[in-house]
């Protein structure tokens, strides 16, 4: 558990500024819809149903193959899912961050749980796709949480000081931090505001240890794991976090838009 001084500090800071910032929603559409035509539709629909608003950042991460068919809308910005961490060469079936920006992504989801398990990604491999991806002007959105009975604060110091290793503090302007605790993704199973609470502030106290306070203020830091309409203010609210990552409730665009609606 942290400390009362880090939270009372981070949480007059975390108010202080949201005023000011946005609400970042990301939606991870993963190898869904099954097509062209029904990707279409939801993201027009998507598109139809949120409200106008400075207050909220939309980022629709679809299949990579969508990004040029799909337009962004005033509040709806388009993300990958992944991206390679070489400019180009003989990596068959791989996309290098160029290509994403060319087909319209501007930022790109790394170090998603499902690719560290079924791609056996590990933080080393995740730390060269954010340089690239920072490179080719790609925000990069870097998840990281434990699996259930690990400890989530040993798991998130390794995965954010390997995943961050060697980025200054200009390039860590343009990226994004998920808490995604692999127990709470696709189970309906979400994390409890004070948890998720703690885990922000432990982002932070590892963020200012590594660059500095100031910095740690300024990256956003989002909750992703089982987010649907009647919890996601929760982890705004409770949790201060900058936002949430949505997977299976960002394929309903009804869901979906009430989720970016509620927190507008
Ligand atoms: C995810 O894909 O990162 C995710 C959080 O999924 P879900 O919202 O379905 O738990």
């Amino acid at each position: 558990m942290l400390d009362f001084a880090t939270n009372r500090r981070f949480g007059q800071n975390r108010q202080k500024m949201k005023s000011m910032s946005k609400i970042f929603v990301v939606g991870n559409w993963k190898m869904n819809p099954k097509g062209l035509k029904e990707a279409r539709v939801l993201f027009e629909s998507i598109k139809k149903s949120v409200k106008k608003t400075d207050k909220i950042k939309v980022i629709i991460c679809p299949p990579a193959l969508w990004l040029k068919e799909l337009k962004p809308g005033a509040i709806i910005s388009l993300g990958a899912q992944n991206c390679h961490w070489e400019a180009s060469g003989a990596y068959t079936g791989e996309l290098s961050p160029r290509m994403l920006v060319d087909a319209g992504a501007e930022y790109v989801i790394i170090g998603h749980s499902e690719r560290r398990q079924f791609m056996g990604e590990g933080d080393e491999i995740v730390n060269l796709k954010i340089k690239a991806a920072l490179r080719t002007k790609l925000k990069p959105i870097l998840c990281v949480g434990e699996k259930a009975g690990e400890e989530m604060s040993l798991v998130l110091e390794r995965q954010l000081t390997t995943g961050l290793a060697g980025l200054g503090v200009n390039q860590m302007k343009d990226v994004f931090i998920a808490y995604e605790p692999i127990w709470a993704i696709g189970t309906g199973n979400n994390c409890l505001p004070d948890n998720a609470l703690s885990a922000t502030l432990f982002i932070k106290k590892t963020l200012t240890k590594l660059y500095s306070r100031f910095l740690a203020d300024k990256v956003p830091v989002l909750y992703g794991g089982s987010v649907h309409s009647d919890n996601e203010d929760t982890y705004v609210k409770q949790a201060r976090m900058d936002g949430v990552l949505v997977g299976g409730a960002s394929l309903g665009a009804k869901e979906f838009a009430k989720i970016i609606n509620d927190l507008g």
